[in-house]
């Protein structure tokens, strides 16, 4: 027994190995050196990771345009709207109570409080002229992202909106300022899903006529599934090396203890409160069984999640593993690819506890209705974040305009975010798991059996 729960997860094993390992030589590292190292050594020692996440983002696009469309025109309509309405009420329900959760916690440890009477030496941000981009611009740009105009571009960027002061102007006020689109170095994730989503459908509908096609989009994600058990078998080093070189770049491990300490230990047990009770919870009215066992299952997704601090670069991971667990590809590649972009609990949690944790230091007094404006802007700013490192940083700008705050006191809390990012993207990712899990079990009866051997011709009637 013993030898085959060592084969049967050793590729999980030595990834948290690989986890261990990392943070120990970072560890040693910078104990041994007396100088800090510079950016390029430290990106010499980061280059083999560096690989490996370029591996896993160069599946994403395929791996989720054709995973989007292969499950929605797979299926009939009626179910794709019911798979669809499922994942989204589970991801909405599971959202909300992350914020609740963190608003409560932060409410009742006060971490800003005791934080702001250790920092002194905090350059005070003058409110008007920092002030850059308004909650309504982050919103806007969401739903500008929904409808990319032009699909090669939203494989490479999104929308961003920005504010550029006129020419030659100095003192000019802000409300004269342009806007202008930028479009950052992001994949519009959103974007593709929408498309795929809208594909699916026509293909879904042209019954024989759209068959080659989506048999082409089926095999393509099949394909790009074998890809990935190969790259996941680089993990273990990729993280490694991700780790290490993390750990020799951060300047101190000084805030984790220290005036961050209270507001670092606040989001992690809102994550851990969150991750194993509320969503077990959630799971346990939803299916009558306990997640635990499931959970166990998918720690190898959980470890790439908190190795790569990225939603999207673990997506073909996360699917490769809920395949493996039986869960229905069909609803696997709908509803993992739009969790990853949309469900982020973790993110959510934190977005809401580290902006009225800022409040807080500002000795800023929160009336019962900018609670709740900042529950849900934190809402919609995981929503909006991307699946990628520290997204949740940026979006934090419009969780932080809502209670009047400017967008550079971001940098407050900078000092433990890297760390920060990876258990709320472990979180997020957990989540998005154990939304396909249910969904599937729920829509068991109706989606009928799924044969293995006969995927392009999966019927589902
Ligand atoms: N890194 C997170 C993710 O990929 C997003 C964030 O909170 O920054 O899920």
């Amino acid at each position: 027994h013993k030898e085959s729960f060592l084969r049967s997860n050793l590729l999980t094993i030595l990834t948290v190995c690989g986890v261990l390992g990392g943070t120990l030589l970072g560890c040693i590292l910078r104990s041994t050196q007396e100088e800090k190292w510079t950016p390029r050594q430290v990106m010499y020692l980061q280059f083999p990771g560096d690989i490996f996440l370029r591996m896993l983002k160069a599946l994403i696009i395929p791996l989720l345009v054709s995973s989007v469309i292969g499950a929605i025109g797979s299926l009939d309509l009626s179910l794709s709207k019911k798979i669809a309405m499922r994942s989204i009420l589970f991801y909405a329900t599971t959202t909300v109570c992350a914020v609740i959760l963190g608003i409560i916690l932060v409410v009742t440890i006060r971490p800003g409080t005791s934080a702001a009477a250790d920092y002194k030496d905090v350059v005070s941000v003058s409110r008007q002229t920092a002030r850059h981009v308004l909650t309504q611009d982050t919103l806007l740009d969401l739903i500008r992202n929904l409808f990319p105009p032009n699909l090669v571009q939203a494989t490479i960027a999104q929308t961003q909106t920005k504010l550029v002061m006129p020419e030659n102007a100095t003192g000019i006020p802000l409300e004269q300022w342009k806007f202008y689109e930028s479009y950052e170095g992001t994949t519009n994730v959103l974007g593709m899903v929408v498309f795929g989503v809208v594909m699916g459908i026509s293909l879904g509908t042209m019954g024989e006529k759209g068959k080659p096609l989506l048999v082409f989009f089926e095999t393509l994600s099949e394909a790009m599934m074998i890809i990935t058990s190969w790259v996941i078998w680089i993990s273990p080093l990729g993280v490694f090396f991700l780790v290490s070189a993390k750990v020799m770049e951060t300047e101190s491990f000084g805030e984790l203890v220290g005036r961050l300490g209270m507001y670092f230990m606040t989001v992690m047990l809102g994550l851990f409160l969150h991750g194993f009770g509320t969503l077990s919870v959630i799971y346990f009215i939803c299916t009558r069984t306990l997640p635990f066992k499931t959970i166990g299952k998918l720690s190898q997704v959980l470890v790439t999640a908190f190795g790569t601090a990225s939603s999207s670069a673990t997506m073909p991971i996360t699917i490769q593993t809920l395949d493996r667990m039986g869960v229905d590809p069909r609803v696997t590649r709908f509803v993992i690819p739009v969790g990853a972009t949309i469900n982020m609990d973790g993110t959510a949690l934190y977005e809401a506890i580290a902006a009225i944790f800022i409040a807080q230091f500002r000795s800023i007094p929160l009336s019962f209705g900018q609670v709740v404006a900042v529950s849900i802007t934190a809402t919609a700013a995981s929503i909006g974040a991307a699946g990628i490192p520290q997204a949740g940083l940026v979006t934090m700008v419009m969780v932080l305009d809502t209670v009047g705050l400017p967008a550079e006191d971001v940098t407050l809390i900078l000092a433990v975010d890297w760390l920060l990012d990876r258990f709320r993207t472990t979180i997020n990712v957990m989540c998005d798991s154990l939304g396909a899990r249910l969904v599937d079990m729920l829509s068991k009866g109706e989606l009928g059996k799924y044969d293995d051997n006969d995927k392009n011709n999966a019927d589902p009637h």
